[in-house]
């Protein structure tokens, strides 16, 4: 076959990395903040009852207005906020840098932060800015407040708890930047609010600047591809030019409105992961050799001696978790594990103390 040529592309995009997604066949897969639970058979049989009477033929609606009352009812969002639906939360960080992304504006973020964000920013054409967090995974406001003096950075994404080291910010320091930041937008991204149980929302209606970015993926329904923000009205109203009108398929729409009924399901699912994420971490830090951090996601950032050799051989006894030691300077011997079901992280625990205990080459 004759190769095209590829010169005809962006320099930038030709020069990027594209996200790797492991392979997991085979594996338990602890890498990718997933719940580990699938739906119960009978509530799997009436959903596909459910969509099966979806109009595969029609588009979409472009404006599901029942569907976004009822979820905005459902997730504490003010009556008076605009609400918009994204295929994920990853489609609203990039159609929020699109939106403001004028010749030479800046996105910021603590760092190591979201990959997303960093993505989104370039792809976009805009300056990221990553501020290093401090050693302890803590905001270092005077560094942030600096930065937004310097570059006045028309979006700073924090997100509460931070993905990857899993630690929620502290408020007050987070209020302060939300003021230093106007006019430009913060996004304060919510993906593990099913298991931190603190959010910004009731804040949202009298900040103006403050966006709040959510996400079903965490809870369950990461194949959903169904995440939401909530603004002020006259900030979604301009945003909602740049979202392509059927960006939310009819399948995710009637699968939402359908499982939004069993919210409690997923609720006592958090809860038992919660209660695991506890025993892991109390498990992990009576190993030797590794340094585990407190989390409010669904995952644990730990560090090792060789973050190489443990995550080789972890994946050689079954188990796939995420090694970041190359991410960040911060991160240096970093693994993330995402809690799963008892059976898996039993599984992952003993294969972490047989690969610890053995002898170093
Ligand atoms: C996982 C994650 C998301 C991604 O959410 P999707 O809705 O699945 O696209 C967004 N933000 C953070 C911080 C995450 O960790």
């Amino acid at each position: 076959m004759n190769t095209p040529d590829l010169t005809i592309l962006r320099e930038d995009v030709r020069a990027m990395d594209a996200y790797v997604v492991s392979d997991a066949t085979g594996l338990i897969k602890l890498d990718a903040m997933e719940n580990p639970y699938t739906l119960p058979p009978d509530l799997a049989q009436a959903l596909g009852q459910r969509l099966s009477a979806v109009a595969l033929n029609r588009y979409p609606p472009s404006q599901p207005q029942a569907l976004k009352t009822k979820l905005a009812s459902l997730m504490g969002v003010h009556a008076g906020a605009g609400l918009m639906l994204g295929n994920g939360s990853d489609e609203l960080i990039h159609l929020l840098i699109q939106a403001c992304a004028k010749p030479g504006a800046t996105v910021l973020a603590p760092w190591p932060g979201f990959a997303m964000v960093e993505i989104s920013a370039n792809l976009n054409g805009c300056q990221f800015v990553g501020v290093p967090l401090r050693a302890d995974f803590g905001l270092d406001t005077d560094a942030m407040l600096a930065a937004m003096a310097h570059h006045r950075p028309a979006l700073t994404f924090i997100a509460y708890p931070n993905n990857p080291t899993g630690n929620l910010f502290d408020r007050a320091a987070i209020q302060t930047l939300i003021q230093a930041a106007a006019p430009g937008l913060v996004v304060v991204d919510e993906a593990y609010l099913p298991f931190a149980l603190d959010t910004w929302m009731p804040q949202q209606p009298e900040t103006p600047n403050l966006v709040v970015l959510r996400t079903l993926s965490k809870l369950g329904l990461a194949g959903l591809r169904l995440g939401y923000l909530a603004a002020h009205p006259a900030l979604t109203e301009q945003l909602e030019k740049v979202r392509p009108p059927y960006n939310v398929n009819a399948l995710t729409l009637a699968a939402t409105d359908f499982l939004l009924d069993f919210l409690d399901l997923f609720e006592v699912q958090a809860a038992s992961i919660r209660a695991q994420r506890a025993r892991l971490l109390a498990a992990l830090r009576a190993l030797p050799g590794v340094k585990a951090h407190d989390s409010a996601a669904n995952f644990i950032l730990f560090q090792v001696e060789q973050p190489d050799r443990t995550y080789s051989q972890l994946k050689e006894r079954g188990i796939l978790i995420k090694n970041l030691t190359r991410m960040h300077p911060l991160l240096r011997g970093g693994l993330r594990v995402t809690v799963g079901t008892p059976e898996e992280n039993d599984a992952f625990l003993a294969a972490l103390a047989a690969s610890l205990g053995q002898p170093q080459p």
